[in-house]
């Protein structure tokens, strides 16, 4: 048994991350300096985008999407149960209707074909998930969207890193939204971005991140003098800081390695499971090269004599971080009291009650792989029917 917790993920901060974080807390800008710039930039040429706009967190990023895409009362936006709630939220900020779509059983992606049922003449915006980092089908999505003149925001929180097709992730839809939340990939302690090739999204979300306040010449109706601004729109205060802009820049010079890390971690496991029949590991679809920030296994539940809550427990007690992504975003009380009904989207939610994250992140250790797989093997082989 270990002596320690290992959590199911976690940053890994090296003396050159605290380094470049000292080096803005002695320069003349915490906000809005050229930390932020460079980071953007450096996103943007990672992805291979004209632009970038970094906000405080994800789920920002993901609001001044919607703010940019248009979103309002009355529009739908597609999006996808398995997911963080963040995903559908940022709809309703703006007051938009969300439509869940089902998964595809195998991918456990958003099913193409689920989208195509749903669309109505409302229908504005599709939200694809690249779920646990693995690119959903963004071709088809892409179709469907030409055909119905949708705009497709991507959440790929999970996904900087991973390639579709040959194309890095970032570079594929009108807008992509990436995390630095501590779990996710890179960190820059809380912090997100969107990349886009559009200059009118980017107008958008620069001036959406700072309370729809321009000094653009370009952009304004008038002009007093050198002091002058217009808010010309209703935005928000969604800055990120040079701190943890700097931060999100030394991170960015280890993402290809921390990815690396991430697939032999991946490769391990795939090994370990690959002969037991009490679980199935995770599909991936051939035109995606996933980056894999979740590893989850699918329990066979008519192979076990007890469900997923008593395989989790007796893993957790072993001090293996196990979690549960996700509870279906239809289901969780708030999306419940506005009108979703369990039980809509079967895929999805029979998926939740089969499934189990195990702990991934590239500062694990050969002796942390073994400890999760012997744990998940005894585990499963205790509980074999
Ligand atoms: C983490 C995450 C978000 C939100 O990102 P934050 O930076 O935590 O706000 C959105 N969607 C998904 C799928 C996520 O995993």
């Amino acid at each position: 048994m270990r002596d320690t917790y290992l959590p199911y993920g976690r940053q890994w901060i090296e003396e050159q991350d605290i380094e470049a974080v000292i080096q803005v807390l002695k320069s003349d800008y915490l906000t809005t300096g050229p930390a932020i710039i460079n980071f953007e930039r450096k996103v943007a040429e990672y992805v291979g985008t004209e632009y970038a706009v970094a906000f405080a967190n994800g789920t920002a990023a993901l609001h001044g999407a919607c703010y940019a895409a248009g979103i309002g009362a009355g529009d739908e936006v597609i999006t996808t149960p398995m997911t963080f709630a963040a995903s559908a939220n940022c709809v309703l900020y703006q007051e938009g209707t969300v439509v869940f779509a089902d998964i595809d059983p195998k991918t456990y992606n958003i099913d193409p074909s689920e989208i195509e049922k749903n669309i109505t003449d409302k229908t504005k915006a599709i939200i694809p998930v690249d779920f646990t980092g693995q690119p959903a089908e963004i071709d088809r999505i892409h179709d469907i969207a030409g055909k119905y003149n949708l705009i497709v925001i991507e959440d790929a929180a999970h996904a900087i890193g991973a390639v579709y097709k040959g194309k890095k992730v970032g570079s594929l839809s009108d807008m992509t939204m990436f995390s630095f939340h501590p779990v996710k990939h890179i960190t820059s302690g809380e912090g997100g971005m969107i990349v886009t090739n559009n200059k009118e999204y980017y107008q958008k979300l620069i001036q959406f991140r700072s309370h729809g306040i321009t000094r653009d010449s370009a952009l304004l109706k008038d002009n007093h003098g050198p002091w002058y601004y217009e808010m010309q729109f209703l935005g928000y205060n969604y800055r990120m800081t040079d701190i943890q802009a700097a931060l999100g820049v030394s991170q960015m010079n280890r993402l290809n390695q921390f990815v690396s890390r991430r697939k032999e971690i991946v490769a391990a496991y795939n090994e370990a499971f690959k002969d037991m029949s009490q679980l199935i590991t995770p599909y991936q679809h051939p035109s995606s090269d996933s980056s894999w920030h979740l590893y989850v296994i699918r329990l066979k539940l008519d192979q076990l004599t007890v469900d997923r809550k008593a395989i989790f427990e007796e893993i957790q007690k072993r001090k293996i971080g196990v979690n549960v992504h996700y509870i279906p975003v239809h289901t969780l009380p708030y999306y419940q009291k506005i009108g979703y009904q369990k039980g809509s989207l079967p895929n999805a939610e029979k998926l939740y009650e089969e499934i189990i994250s195990l702990p991934l992140f590239p500062a694990m250790t050969e002796k942390d792989i073994t400890d999760v797989i012997s744990a998940v093997k005894e585990t499963l082989e205790k509980y074999t029917k």
